[in-house]
């Protein structure tokens, strides 16, 4: 079974392919290589494209597919505040395009991966997100993906797609057997820095130590990339199995937080050696604490992300740093 994975080519794309093949789909790849590589393209065929360009689609017309992965786009909150433009051709127009495309196709089975800023600044933050919550997005970045949410269910209730949405909370950690992890650039992540920071002897920047929290740094809830991957490929056995409803969301993350010094002193404990930093100025739109309610995923997914403690993300991450900066 042929599955179109646009972004395949990526962080969590490449993560998602391996998984498919694992479970005997076949995953074809299209991406732009704007933030990919092709080096990470491994499990299936790759097609070079954006979405933004309706032609490209005419490499991909006689593949018979059944399901679409979609994972192209911007994602980087802070480039989305000084670039709004770019976040919406790529992310709002490139989905609209690949939804045409689904449409005139006839492809029914499709995932969307979206993220937990799409639910923006809490009233209160002490409880873990559901997917009901109310939806405000702060971010350019976190309305693209929502407004993509919302011409999804146009489209699954006027064509009859049936969808998956995922919504990410922290993506980290890598591949265990270390063939792709994680490589932005310039990288803005927190686990990838403070390793850079470990090993190459800098200070790592934290920003902000004035929120509500325990220590005065931001919470987050770290998600093993693994573990997304295989929330994707169950979600999609049962989209094509007809097992789940024709609009399904699912907040994807660990259930648990932790603060940006808490971050700092697992890569410290791994690698037994102290790691420094300084406090510098929050950075700009930065919710004080995300922590996912990840129930839903579970019982309807049978899903555990039993890869996302802070150790596995730390090693994994880890070792797939060294194997490529050594
Ligand atoms: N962060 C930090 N220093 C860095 C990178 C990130 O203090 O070099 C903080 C950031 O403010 C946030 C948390 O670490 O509170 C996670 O940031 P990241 O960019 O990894 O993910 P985000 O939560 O923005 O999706």
């Amino acid at each position: 079974m042929k599955i179109l994975v646009t972004g395949g080519a990526g962080y969590i794309g490449s993560h998602i392919c391996k998984e498919l093949k694992k479970n005997g789909f076949d995953p074809i790849v299209f991406d732009n290589l704007s933030n990919g590589y092709k080096k990470f393209v491994k499990w299936g065929k790759f097609i070079k494209g954006d979405l933004k360009k309706v032609s490209d689609f005419k490499k991909i017309k006689k593949i018979k597919f059944k399901g679409v992965i979609h994972l192209a786009s911007n994602i980087e909150v802070g480039e989305s505040y000084k670039d709004p433009t770019k976040f919406y051709l790529n992310n709002v127009t490139g989905s609209i395009n690949l939804l045409e495309f689904i449409r005139l196709n006839k492809i029914k089975n499709f995932i969307f991966s979206s993220t937990a800023a799409v639910y923006g600044e809490l009233k209160d933050n002490s409880k873990p997100i559901k997917e009901n919550f109310h939806k405000e997005p702060i971010s350019p970045y976190g309305k693209s993906k929502l407004f993509v949410e919302r011409i999804l269910e146009d489209y699954s209730d006027i064509y009859g797609i049936n969808f998956c949405i995922f919504r990410y909370f922290n993506a980290s950690g890598a591949d265990s057997d270390v063939e792709i992890g994680e490589s932005h650039i310039p990288e803005t992540h927190l686990v990838p820095n403070v390793i850079n920071a470990c090993e190459m002897n800098k200070l790592v920047k934290v920003f902000g130590n004035n929120y509500k929290t325990k220590d005065g740094t931001c919470m987050r809830d770290y998600v093993h990339v693994s573990d997304l991957a295989e929330a994707h490929v169950k979600g999609l056995k049962k989209l094509i199995k007809n097992n789940l409803k024709k609009k399904n969301y699912f907040n994807l993350g660990s259930g648990k937080t932790y603060s940006v010094l808490e971050v700092i002193n697992a890569v410290s404990d791994y690698k037994k050696k102290k790691v420094k930093f300084k406090y510098v100025k929050n950075r700009f739109g930065d919710p004080s604490i995300l922590m996912s309610n990840i129930d839903r995923a579970k019982k309807i997914l049978n899903w555990t992300p039993k890869r996302s403690n802070i150790e596995n993300i730390v090693k994994t991450s880890y070792q797939w740093y060294l194997k490529n900066n050594i």
